[in-house]
């Protein structure tokens, strides 16, 4: 993976942890407006989960007036600011700084969007337009991988997985790290926010650059599919919002990630033709996957007739299988937010892109948690 720093190289043979912070002297700060940003306000409100009338009660303004300045008809006095950013628990600055940029709605989408609370829904979303802000932040610091992603939209799932392998030159081996492996190809991610389990990962692109949401309260073999199944979203679907929830997508998302973290070719001359529980068991290991998707990938193949895939089946979820991954794998962390959070001086780092961003330190620790070794 590519990434240095703009300014201040790292010394040589000299481990990051023990780098004096060499912040930029000149740090980028988002333009503070005289003015106010409605989409700021929507934003935190929708953050903070809380209704119109919920918010109107805290801060002590009506809803229609809340109403008002988060649809920019009319623009709150600062000490109508102070009581918002107050009752949203937010920076003083935050309202005043500039406006957020827009993610389409279609743009995020959501595995069981029917099931998941509209606030959840909002929320996330949300998050999405503060990744791009965090990122874009990030940025000024450092020179992040630049986007990778091959644009395969017609392609079949099986074709479209075995063409990005061919790409990044992976050949039939094991995915050993894909959250690195996704990142070196331009991929930003952060972690999903642990107050709405409901929403899985998911994933959207903003000028051109591809964002990926991930669940870590997960076990590392649900998180490597999750993320290989957002890829193949970003490989299948980018651009092609119009029907961003539709089980067809959902079912080509997941046979992508089934194909590219099991390439068929190797499980053919693996000789993994009518194995066994032990056998898929070893193998779901060597791969990376658990052992439930191992099998789903064996009877996809054909080298599980549906009278062995059922026994399996029932014998994994005696076992415990289906609803944990017994002597599973560690999640995978972050590499990118590890270097960058570490290089500067993790603290620091994380306060400097907080003040930058108008928002409190816990909110950024929100959106890397997991996904960084060491308290940052
Ligand atoms: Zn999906």
């Amino acid at each position: 993976m590519t990434l240095s720093l703009i300014r201040g190289e790292l010394p040589e043979g000299q481990h990051s942890q023990s780098i004096p912070l060499t912040m930029p002297t000149t740090k980028r700060q988002l333009t503070e407006t005289s003015g106010f940003a409605p989409s700021r306000l929507l934003w935190a409100r929708e953050h903070r989960m809380i209704t119109r009338s919920e918010l109107a009660h805290a801060a002590g303004i009506s809803v229609s007036a809340i109403a008002g300045y988060e649809q920019g008809r009319t623009t709150p006095s600062r000490s109508t600011q102070e009581k918002l950013t107050n009752a949203l628990n937010l920076k003083p600055n935050f309202l005043s700084l500039e406006d957020l940029e827009e993610v389409p709605a279609a743009a995020v989408s959501f595995r069981k969007a029917s099931k998941t609370p509209k606030k959840h829904q909002h929320a996330a979303r949300g998050d999405a337009r503060m990744a791009v802000e965090i990122f874009n932040s990030l940025e000024k610091h450092f020179k992040l991988p630049a986007a990778q992603i091959p644009a395969l939209p017609r392609f079949k799932p099986a074709d479209a997985a075995e063409l990005v392998r061919a790409e990044w030159h992976l050949g039939d081996r094991p995915i050993s790290d894909m959250m690195s492996l996704l990142e070196s190809k331009g991929v930003r991610i952060l972690s999903l926010d642990h107050r709405y389990s409901d929403v899985d990962a998911f994933c959207f692109t903003q000028d051109r650059v591809p964002y990926i949401f991930v669940s870590t309260t997960k076990s590392g073999e649900r998180q490597r599919f999750d993320l290989a199944h957002e890829l193949g979203h970003l490989v299948m679907h980018s651009g092609d919002d119009e029907y961003p929830n539709s089980k067809e997508r959902e079912k080509e998302a997941q046979d992508f990630a089934s194909a590219f973290l099991l390439p068929a070719s190797r499980l053919y001359t693996q000789g993994m033709h009518d194995a066994h529980l032990d056998r898929i068991l070893e193998a779901k290991a060597y791969w990376g996957v658990s052992a439930m998707a191992m099998t789903y990938r064996l009877h996809d193949l054909g080298l599980l007739s549906d009278w062995q895939y059922r026994t399996a089946a029932v014998e994994l979820t005696k076992r415990g299988y289906r609803a944990s991954e017994p002597d599973g794998i560690t999640p995978e962390r972050s590499q990118l937010l590890y270097k960058v959070f570490h290089s500067l001086g993790g603290y620091r780092m994380v306060q400097d892109i907080a003040d930058t961003i108008g928002l409190r330190r816990e909110d950024i620790l929100v959106y890397l948690r997991d996904l960084v070794m060491r308290a940052v």
